[in-house]
């Protein structure tokens, strides 16, 4: 059997590195052994202040210890494509952040070269750990709230000030919303459904943070196969909002309040006739559980992480919600086949 890995190598002295990803490798069993880094003095700051081993500005010092088995990608996205084919190519399994890349079709290479090198790919959808989704998923599938009719989310917020940089003004480094909460949200949505969405209609716009031609606040809705609306609305620039995921069937609702976050928070309430159920749900780090599912996938065991080609999934939907936004007409969503995105 293969050993789940031990010997990790971070790329991208970064936020959500520094803040989450460093504990949950180590609490998932990893040792985190090099960070990578393109400038030095933060790179070398980084390896100090998380206790890490070796740094260094090139990739290639981190891909060629044979001590690192895996890698997790958590630089800017532009830098998620180059990164995770050169990652593959020296036979590392890649954790990646989302969005896997900034475009669909290089998403799809990074897939299929990962699949040639024999190597795992998961995407860091965080959002698939949490237990009040996961207990979403399954009340769903069991039809515990009938014929399922819609959904809401509700996904903003105020973007944190040392967040404004690329994310904001960048459209190479693949900035703006779509490409940041976009992506969650419609990963989300397949996830809790098991379904894909094939239309979509949505508004959005500059409303005060992002430049150059990148969105911060958007709304749109989703048709999914089944004909369900799912209902979207994220934003950089509205403080004070409680996530919502709300479910509505023919049977019920299953309301879920504050699971949308970085930190495992909210409730589920099921909500059918005049009763209001509040399920019970296992609270965990949603970063190390998807580091725990990440090994379960290089193991070839049965997980619940987002792969690769949920990745492109992602990608490929935000895509058309961005078109859908800039055109102002329905966007039409090809199907889950590699030769509907290329
Ligand atoms: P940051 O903006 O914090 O870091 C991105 C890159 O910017 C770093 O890798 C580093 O580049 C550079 N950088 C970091 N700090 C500074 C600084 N003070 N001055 C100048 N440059 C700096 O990004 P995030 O941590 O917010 O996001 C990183 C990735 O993680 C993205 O892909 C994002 O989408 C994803 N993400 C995922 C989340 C999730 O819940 N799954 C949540 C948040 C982010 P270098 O390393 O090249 O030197």
């Amino acid at each position: 059997m293969i050993a789940a890995p031990h010997g990790w190598g971070l790329i991208g002295a970064s936020t959500i590195a520094r803040e989450f990803m460093v504990d949950a490798i180590r609490a998932s069993g990893g040792a985190p052994l090099w960070v990578m880094g393109h400038s030095e003095e933060r790179v070398r700051a980084f390896s100090s202040a998380c206790s890490i081993p070796n740094y260094t500005t090139h990739l290639g010092d981190l891909l060629a210890d044979d001590a690192v088995t895996a890698v997790y990608i958590g630089s800017a996205n532009g830098y998620h494509h180059a990164q995770v084919i050169a990652a593959a190519a020296a036979g590392k399994h890649v954790l990646c952040d989302k969005p896997l890349a900034v475009r669909s079709e290089d998403a799809l290479e990074m897939v299929q070269t990962c699949e040639r090198f024999g190597v795992a790919l998961g995407i860091n959808h965080h959002l698939r750990a949490s237990d009040v989704h996961r207990q979403m998923r399954r009340l769903i599938s069991q039809g515990a709230i009938g014929v399922v009719h819609s959904m809401i989310i509700h996904h903003g917020g105020l973007l944190r000030p040392e967040l404004r940089t690329w994310r904001l003004n960048d459209p190479e480094m693949g900035g703006g919303i779509y490409l940041d909460l976009t992506v969650h949200d419609v990963d989300l949505a397949r996830f809790l459904l098991c379904q894909e969405p094939v239309a979509v209609v949505g508004m959005g716009g500059a409303y005060g943070l992002s430049s150059n031609g990148l969105d911060d606040h958007t709304s749109y809705a989703l048709r999914m196969t089944s004909g369900c609306l799912v209902q979207v609305h994220e934003s950089f620039v509205t403080p004070n909002v409680v996530s919502q995921v709300i479910v509505n069937g023919s049977g019920g609702v299953l309301q879920a309040n504050s699971s949308i976050g970085q930190r495992d928070s909210g409730e589920l309430i099921k909500r059918s006739g005049t009763t209001a159920e509040k399920i019970r749900v296992e609270r965990a780090d949603l970063y190390a559980e998807t580091l725990r599912q990440f090994n379960k996938l290089i193991m070839g065991h049965e997980c619940q992480i987002a792969t690769g080609w949920d990745g492109v999934r992602a990608i490929h939907i935000a895509e058309a919600v961005a078109r859908a936004v800039r055109s102002g007409q329905v966007q039409m969503i090809s199907e889950a086949s590699e030769e509907a995105i290329t």
